[in-house]
């Protein structure tokens, strides 16, 4: 029996959440909504990406275009002065510009009301076995305290809830814990605090002088600082988590032609396209294709997130220098999708173009990538899907439980969050799991293998 599987038997027999945060912490299951990468969505996915080159054809089909946007006006000056965007610049502006941007307007994108729902947001089970996985890992390693747990892109918080419910459940708690969020958002980092301390009691003005923004105390006494980057986290033995956030870092798009590689740029659109924007190719290869296209590449096109792999790369030092581990899980790839740029509004797929700063912008993980920017530091595991990553974990014995135990209005939401978490239809196949551990642990890790990843359950 692992080590997680130990540890998970005295978390088994915990009760339901009883407020209500449960299993369906909004009413998520209308048949409307779908998750950020839903089965119904791909081929929408594909026609979406194959269309974009044909949008003037399409033009006189249009009588009207997209409503403008206050980001918009602002993306057409800076084309007017500067010249097209790459994509990457305009994800980039979409995504986090301070005022503008749509993780900075200050919208709750999550859940029913918002434009998507995350598998955290779903059912506590999910937060509930990466608490395990944390614990097992940690253990197996000598359980170094104070342990540091740092979370990239929190959202609503409620992963770090969960987990940090399971950690007090198995003695971790208190002191012998700290959490250090990286996150861009200021209402966001109020919102997790609120779920995580109880209140909003800090004051982001407050930290001036401090290398983090916030700083507050979970309800069980634990502190917790943002910040805006992983360079000004204490350098200490950490767990890294990392979930749905790989796929809003910014990518560049190349496309092979006849002269050869060319970048995909966003310029105005003055005449009668759909959008007040449109996507051409540049004339010769921009300084990104001379840097990210392999001469070997066999892809008709290409995506790559310089951010993903900076931070991969400052991953592998700190898990290096400093001990501690990583969980990356994210919808992604292995090298072999090449085209899923893609928005995300109400619950369904929207146009990137259209009315920036209003949807969420999105790119596959390629994983392939993340590992090949570790592999001299580190050692790798997966990865693995959802499916497998949380059958390996227990989440079956887990579900069981709860429906023991459970009011019988709660067992129908129960088990459509579990079938929606682990479906290979729904969220099971395309959502993956990575976990990164240090070189030195290697012939350890052979003995004593990761839980969640030593069984494919595909
Ligand atoms: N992990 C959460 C939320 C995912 S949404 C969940 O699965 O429910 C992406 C999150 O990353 C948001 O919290 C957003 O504000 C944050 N974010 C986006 N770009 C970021 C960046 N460049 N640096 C830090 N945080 C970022």
């Amino acid at each position: 029996m692992s080590y997680s599987w130990k540890i998970m038997k005295r978390v088994m027999n915990r009760p339901l959440l009883s407020h209500g945060f449960m299993i369906l912490k909004e009413n998520v299951y209308q048949e409307r909504i779908i998750p950020r990468m839903a089965a119904s969505s791909y081929c929408q996915i594909r026609n979406i990406s194959t269309s974009w080159f044909m949008l003037t054809e399409q033009a006189d089909k249009v009588p009207t275009k997209s409503p403008e946007t206050p980001l918009l006006k602002q993306l057409q000056a800076r084309i007017k002065f500067t010249g097209p965007l790459t994509v990457h610049e305009y994800m980039k502006e979409v995504l986090i510009n301070p005022i503008a941007g749509y993780y900075s307007a200050g919208q709750d994108m999550f859940g029913t009301h918002g434009d998507y729902i995350t598998s955290p947001e779903i059912c506590q089970m999910f937060g509930e076995l990466i608490g395990v996985w944390i614990f097992s890992e940690w253990y197996k390693l000598g359980s170094p305290k104070p342990l540091q747990l740092v979370e990239f892109g929190p959202g609503r918080g409620t992963l770090m809830h969960d987990v940090l419910r399971v950690l007090k459940q198995l003695g971790l708690s208190g002191d012998n814990l700290c959490v250090q969020f990286v996150e861009l958002s200021d209402e966001l980092s109020n919102k997790q605090e609120e779920r995580l301390c109880g209140c909003i009691k800090s004051n982001n003005d407050a930290c001036q002088d401090e290398l983090f923004y916030k700083m507050s105390t979970t309800i069980d006494g634990s502190p917790v600082y943002w910040h805006r980057h992983l360079s000004t986290i204490p350098r200490s033995f950490s767990v890294y988590l990392a979930h749905e956030f790989f796929d809003v870092l910014p990518i560049h798009k190349f496309r092979r032609t006849e002269e050869g590689w060319r970048e995909v740029l966003i310029d105005m659109d003055e005449e009668d396209g759909p959008h007040h924007l449109r996507y051409i190719l540049s004339r010769a290869p921009t300084p990104a294709t001379k840097i990210f296209i392999q001469p070997d590449e066999t892809r008709s096109e290409v995506e790559v997130s310089p951010e993903a792999a900076v931070l991969c790369r400052e991953l592998a030092t700190r898990i290096e220098e400093d001990g501690g581990y990583a969980l990356i899980m994210d919808y992604g790839h292995d090298s072999k999708v090449s085209n899923t740029f893609r928005g995300f509004k109400n619950h369904a797929l929207h146009d990137p173009l259209s009315e920036p700063g209003t949807a969420d912008l999105t790119a596959d993980v390629d994983f392939v990538f993340l590992k090949e920017n570790v592999q001299d530091k580190l050692v790798t595991y997966g990865p693995v899907t959802q499916s497998s990553f949380l059958t390996n974990m227990g989440i079956e014995l887990r579900l069981a439980n709860l429906l023991k135990h459970c009011k019988p209005e709660d067992r129908k939401s129960l088990i459509s969050g579990f079938k929606m978490l682990t479906d290979p239809q729904q969220m099971g196949q395309r959502f993956k799991f990575l976990a990164l551990f240090p070189g030195v642990v290697k012939d350890f890790l052979i003995k004593y293998p990761p839980g969640g990843f030593y069984r494919d359950t595909d």
